[in-house]
């Protein structure tokens, strides 16, 4: 399975912002949107980095409350990983065990076109194996 799985469940919008937006800006936006994370992108939608809840979290116990009033592009992480439609699922789930990051975002011919958290990825795990469960049970009852 793949994330197109995901995506074709989900759809395909992406939270963004522009890196000169402030902290306060980004963490505003997360809990509208009930979010975890936001790709950052210029003005011409070209991504530059993506910007977490964690990242927030790290900036202001580190400068207070202050770092608020920082700019995106000072606390976002610029060297994004990113997957295709066609990447495995299981593959997502490794490299986001190993790097330690929840959201993956999802890239084609360089236009961003989705992206995947850890959560989409559970609910995906659960439905699979509920499947896999039902047609054990079906197979059982019919032998
Ligand atoms: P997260 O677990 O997604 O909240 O992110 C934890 C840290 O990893 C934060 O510093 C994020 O900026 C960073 N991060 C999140 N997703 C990615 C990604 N796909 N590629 C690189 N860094 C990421």
């Amino acid at each position: 399975m793949n994330v197109e799985h995901i995506l074709r469940e989900k759809g395909r919008d992406v939270a963004t912002i522009e890196p000169d937006r402030t902290l306060r800006d980004a963490a505003r936006l997360l809990t509208e949107r009930r979010i975890g994370a936001l790709v950052v992108t210029s003005p011409d939608h070209k991504s530059l980095g993506i910007l977490s809840e964690r990242d927030i979290v790290r900036a202001v116990a580190r400068e207070g409350a202050a770092a608020l009033d920082h700019r995106i592009s000072q606390h976002m992480t610029a060297t994004v990983v990113t997957c295709t439609s066609r990447s495995a699922i299981n593959e997502l789930m490794e490299i986001m065990t190993a790097r330690k990051f929840r959201h993956v975002p999802v890239v084609e011919d360089g236009r961003l076109c989705g992206i995947v958290s850890i959560g989409d990825i559970v609910k995906y795990r659960l439905a699979e194996i509920e499947d896999e469960q039902r047609a054990l049970r079906e197979y059982i009852a019919t032998a």
